[in-house]
């Protein structure tokens, strides 16, 4: 047989050969990327420069209302102080809140995010037990400030007692004021009395000091009774449209907090389906939401 009678065959070969070696778009490469409700938002807390001006922009605002705030001795930033009465000879105070607004947690919920997990007590719990938030932008220097000015610093937090410890801990190994005689740092069912709803330890604060700043990043942190529709809360915030910027100070946070839980009925327990459904549901698209200057 001759070797062109194989000729076609071998061209053939070749073809296929060169075929395989030359590159093409390959359809099963990288996994596909997920999409997570929290992605943007815990970018923005980590790494946008807005993010970091605002929550300076609160604290400076914070610093320069303190010292107009302790000149003036019918000054109270508590609903409950109010309702105390006589108040004017106690010595001063700031509360504030932990998550979020003193510490930032984003690193838990860019875990979150990275393995599309939802929250649980027991990671976050975990998280906090790490020690390893760092101070938001603005909240060392204002604390220390107020720390100075004589003014008691007071942590009114939800996280559980059972990690005080170790929220006392991250605290200090940033030099946030505290001192080691009295416990500044309220924590939730510290008290049998102290719920979720801060109320009952504005209250407590406010028997021995005079609450003259409130910062934080929830609507809980400033008035009691939050967990209700979106439009009832926008009517309280604008019922007291006064305090904000000159009593009460609030710090950005998107990733989470009774905002969200609005979105969804407060229904924690529900799918992850139903709760972006509900969310997607509160969507405006044709300009029939009432807007907050409206209220
Ligand atoms: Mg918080």
């Amino acid at each position: 047989m001759s070797a062109t009678r194989y000729a076609p065959v071998l061209l053939a070969l070749l073809v296929l050969l060169g075929a395989c070696a030359t590159p093409r778009p390959s359809t099963d490469t990288a996994p596909a990327l997920r999409t997570n409700e929290n992605l943007n938002s815990v970018l923005w807390t980590q790494t946008s420069a807005e993010y970091a001006a605002t929550a300076i922009q609160a604290y400076q605002g914070a610093t320069v209302m303190l010292d107009r705030a302790l000149a003036d001795s019918t000054w109270t930033a508590a609903l409950e102080q109010l309702e105390q009465g006589d108040y004017h000879d106690l010595p001063p105070a700031v509360i504030l809140d932990v998550d979020e607004t003193v510490l930032d947690n984003s690193i838990y919920q860019a875990r979150l995010v990275q393995h599309g997990a939802e929250f649980s007590r027991g990671s976050w719990q975990a998280w906090v037990r790490e020690e390893k938030a760092t101070p938001v932008p603005g909240a060392l220097a204002f604390t220390q400030y107020a720390d100075e000015r004589g003014v008691a610093v007071f942590y009114v937090t939800n996280r559980r007692h059972e990690v005080e410890p170790a929220t006392r801990n991250n605290l200090t190994a940033y030099d946030f004021p505290l001192p080691a005689d009295e416990d500044r740092i309220l924590t939730r069912a510290e008290q049998p009395d102290w719920t979720g709803d801060k109320g009952t330890r504005r209250t407590a604060v406010a028997g021995t000091h005079r609450i003259v700043l409130m910062l934080g990043d929830n609507l809980g942190d400033f008035l009691s009774e939050v967990e209700v529709s979106v439009a009832e809360r926008a009517e309280m915030t604008q019922q007291y449209a006064e305090y904000w910027g000159t009593r009460w100070f609030v710090l950005p946070n998107p990733q989470y907090g009774s905002w969200d839980g609005a979105l969804i009925d407060y229904e924690y327990g529900v799918s992850r389906t139903e709760k972006l459904q509900r969310k997607y549901d509160h969507l405006d698209t044709e300009g029939d939401r009432q807007t907050h200057d409206d209220q």
